[in-house]
């Protein structure tokens, strides 16, 4: 007999500190894909789906797939925009059901202008639909903020194992294994338990490239998950930019018939989670701080790379802080790049100059003034490209289209500057190498990220360092109003 297998991807992490609100034109500007265009689009990327449909094929289910939309983070999600996306897979699963299992690409940290946690809404949705024999899958970002909903309608859940984030479509071949399994009744009745404590951050944040918290705590994970009955064991570092209730690490726990010991296990990684709550593998710089350092290395091979931390539209920050370029400029800095400020004026300005011309005119700063003021800055266009669209080379995202929209590249002071018109976090080299920058030949390359600039960046950094200049994703939650979040909660009122 054919399965027939519903997948879809929905995935968003929500700043409720920033002011832009994400519609379906903000996923429209990265990831947005219907019907049948959804399959052929994503066929070999690096995206979970992918690993779905491998094992579809592989099984030869029938994989319908009404929808894959991803935006990057901003602000909460419009009510018109998460009804539009939440019915089609609600409207799939009518008019093209019944199915045998439900297999959905998720984030967890989803908020939209009416939903604290929209991945508990849908997958409950879901679940009120298709029945409790259903198997209903999940994967998620390991920075979801996970809640009870969705862990008590979900059969798996299933979270990344890796920060950068390289393991999208295995995890989505894990989830379509564990689907299988579950369709031809080598697993039972699946459940999922989740713990957590009053943690806004924890498990570093959820790095992986340093032997910290994070690390320990996916190896229990992978050791607990080897033992009978237990199907997934996910390791949650939570997003803290999320003023909501539920926001922060947590375990979750799927397991065949064995509620108990995945309590267990549950309880066992959260305490591990809390006792290190304290501990980082890594340090911010203020950028006087960071220039100074670099100054002082002196020549040497490779580039510095500075991480615009704390203005990371990966966090959902505007991408638009002049602050660090500022002080890159400012301070003299020779044959550097900076990876990428988000200024459409400035970019279609410099289209339409063509290159040779000079600009004068403020950059950045727009999207919310009081964050940051703009840079009144003079430079000369270096490369324009009118649609800014290429592919990613990866590791993450590897094979996936992007439009930045009109694009430049311009020569300010010592700095070759990326301008862009939309909202993209630099994860990939092809945000320069587009505009005829070589990144290894650069002395000093700035990327607007928080981490997964080390998946492209990391081999080739003589030094990697993080900097707190300016932006809504500052790694001192002290600085943001929380009036939903639960109290008491550390690091807020705990010590
Ligand atoms: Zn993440």
């Amino acid at each position: 007999m054919t399965r027939r297998v519903l997948t879809a991807q929905i995935k968003h992490e929500t700043n409720t500190f920033s002011i832009l609100p994400t519609t379906l034109d903000s996923y429209r500007a990265r990831v947005f894909l219907e019907g049948g265009a959804v399959l052929p689009a994503l066929k070999g990327t690096n995206n979970e789906i992918a690993g779905v449909l491998d094992v579809a094929n592989q099984e030869g289910w029938d994989l319908v797939a009404p929808i894959a939309a991803d935006a990057t983070p901003s602000g909460r999600v419009s009510a018109q925009s998460w009804s539009y996306l939440k019915s089609s897979v609600l409207n799939a699963l009518e008019k093209d059901g019944p199915f045998d299992a439900i297999c959905l690409s998720l984030h967890g940290a989803m908020v939209t202008q009416t939903c604290e946690d929209a991945e508990g809404e849908l997958v409950a949705a879901v679940r009120q639909r298709v029945g409790p024999d259903t198997p209903v899958l999940a994967t998620l970002d390991l920075h979801a903020n996970a809640t009870r909903l969705l862990a008590d309608n979900a059969s798996a859940l299933i979270s990344y194992w890796t920060y950068p984030h390289i393991d999208m479509y295995e995890r989505g071949k894990q989830m379509a294994g564990l689907a299988r399994r579950m369709m031809n009744g080598e697993i039972g009745r699946a459940r999922t338990v989740i713990g957590r404590r009053e943690q806004l951050d924890g498990f570093d944040h959820g790095r992986t490239t340093h032997d910290g918290p994070m690390n320990e705590a996916l190896r229990r994970a992978r050791a607990f998950e080897a033992e009978d009955g237990i199907l997934a064991v996910s390791v949650n570092a939570g997003f803290p930019w999320a003023d909501i209730a539920d926001a922060g690490p947590s375990v979750t726990v799927s397991h065949d018939g064995r509620p108990g010991r995945a309590r267990d296990i549950a309880d066992n990684i959260v305490q591990f989670g809390w006792d290190t709550r304290h501990e980082r593998t890594i340090g911010h710089l203020s950028p006087s701080a960071a220039l100074a350092r670099i100054k002082a290395a002196g020549p040497g091979n490779g580039p510095f790379v500075l991480g615009d931390f704390s203005d990371n539209p990966g966090g959902g920050s505007y991408g638009d802080s002049p602050a660090l370029l500022q002080a890159m400029v400012e301070g003299g800095l020779k044959n550097a790049a900076f990876a990428v400020i988000c200024y459409p004026e400035a970019a279609r300005a410099a289209v339409q100059a063509g290159v040779g011309a000079e600009l004068t005119m403020p950059l950045g700063g727009k999207f919310d003034p009081t964050v940051t003021p703009s840079f009144q800055m003079t430079g000369m266009v270096k490369h324009v490209s009118a649609e800014g669209k290429f592919t990613f080379e990866g590791p993450m995202m590897r094979g996936m289209a992007a439009a930045m929209g009109p694009s430049a590249l311009l020569q300010i002071g010592g700095v070759e500057t990326v301008v862009i018109s939309n909202r993209f976090q630099p994860y990939d080299r092809m945000f320069l190498v587009h505009f005829g920058v070589t990144p290894e030949e650069k002395s000093v390359v700035a990327v607007k990220l928080a981490h997964h600039f080390r998946a492209a960046y990391g081999p080739m950094a003589r030094e990697v360092t993080l900097v707190d200049a300016a932006g809504i994703t500052s790694p001192d939650p002290k600085k943001f109003p929380f009036k939903n979040l639960r109290r008491p909660i550390w690091p807020l009122d705990i010590g």
